[in-house]
């Protein structure tokens, strides 16, 4: 038993991998999952109960998301309001790190613009580097809560294109110092946003792709897609970027529904569309264990589709629902 134990623990996954060679290795669909690091407070155990019945799938990676500090008015006693900086999912590099030692699975932290200058981005890459980390999500992130479009931080990056620039030139090993001897270089792998359903603040479709396009030829290795609940979206968003010559992998992010109050968050938070037959057969639910019976269905029908059109890997976020993606993901 101990033998096995020590043979599972060094074979069930191989760690030190960048996606893009996963992807290319791979003979059949990859699975890799997404998670949230735990509301402050809240122990790394909380992480690992949601984590631990999904690594029986061997993912072969795990996102881990990036959150921003907020401003957030706290009312005293006195009954004014003291404006207050508050972080409340701290950790996502320690999380990727701690994931890695305890699962023996690659880690994508993602990385955002918003709340960075360049020398916090290059201080985060060489951590992530020292802590054997070569993989990262580079993001822009949405603006803060108290912004209505989103501003960089002075000196920082704008758009994704321009962070993705700086970890380029880290592998290059170019440092905002110029004047550093003998350089290490990093080799980080760089996945990027796609919108299948396009990024709310683009003017159109195709002044999104042009722009996905740009980080893609600036070197981005793959792109993940925003959740979608209607394939013919993947189909035609995979077709549209094979079309301006994109021709890195494509991977479906794909999230499961389980509460009906997700028929109008969802569309509100990540400007997406839930189609009609989804969202009329959800309404007719009367319990919630009905709801969370067609979300489920639904995603492995999704799942299934998608597997058989080829994608490479099917991403899932699971946040707060590893039952649903668990059973989904035994369905398969
Ligand atoms: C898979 C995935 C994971 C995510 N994870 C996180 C996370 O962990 N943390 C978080 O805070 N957010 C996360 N987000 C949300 C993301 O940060 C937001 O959607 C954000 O609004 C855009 O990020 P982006 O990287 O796509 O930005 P960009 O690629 O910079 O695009 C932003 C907008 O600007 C336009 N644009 C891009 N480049 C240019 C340019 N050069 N000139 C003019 N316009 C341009 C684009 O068309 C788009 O409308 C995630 C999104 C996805 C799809």
């Amino acid at each position: 038993m101990l033998i096995y134990r020590a043979y599972v623990s060094l074979h069930l996954f191989k760690t030190k991998m960048k996606v893009i060679d996963h992807i290319h290795q791979a003979k059949d669909t990859l699975i890799s999952f997404e998670i949230l690091p735990p509301l402050k407070g809240r122990g790394i155990h909380t992480l690992y109960q949601h984590l631990d019945p999904l690594m029986e799938y061997k993912p072969s990676y795990i996102n881990v998301t990036y959150h921003r500090s907020e401003h957030v008015y706290k009312k005293k006693a006195d009954g004014t309001f003291d404006k207050v900086v508050v972080r409340k999912r701290p950790g996502t590099e320690a999380i990727c790190a701690a994931i890695m030692n305890k699962y023996n699975v690659d880690t994508v932290p993602h990385l955002i613009c918003g709340g960075f200058g360049i020398n916090e981005t290059e201080d985060a890459l060489i951590n992530l580097h020292y802590l054997g980390i070569d993989n990262v999500l580079v993001l822009r992130g949405d603006a803060a809560k108290n912004e209505t479009s989103f501003e960089p931080e002075p000196g920082g990056h704008k758009y994704a294109v321009d962070l993705l620039k700086q970890v380029n030139n880290l592998n290059s090993g170019i440092y905002i110092e110029q004047d550093l001897k003998n350089t290490s270089q990093t080799k980080f792998c760089i996945g990027v946003a796609g919108y299948p359903e396009k990024h709310f603040e683009a003017p159109n479709m195709a002044n999104d792709l042009q722009y996905l396009k740009q980080k893609v030829d600036a070197g981005a290795d793959y792109i993940v897609t925003q959740m979608f609940f209607d394939n013919e979206k993947y189909f035609t968003f995979e077709k549209a970027c094979r079309a301006i010559g994109i021709t890195v992998p494509i991977i479906p992010g794909l999230k499961p529904v389980y509460t009906k109050k997700q028929l109008t968050v969802l569309p509100k938070t990540f400007h997406i569309d839930l189609p009609a037959e989804l969202a009329n057969e959800m309404s007719k639910c009367q319990t919630d264990e009905s709801v969370e019976q067609l979300g489920t269905e639904w995603l492995l029908h999704q799942s299934k589709e998608l597997k058989k059109w080829g994608v490479p890997v099917l991403h899932y976020y699971t946040l707060g629902k590893p039952d649903i993606v668990s059973n989904v993901v035994k369905a398969l």
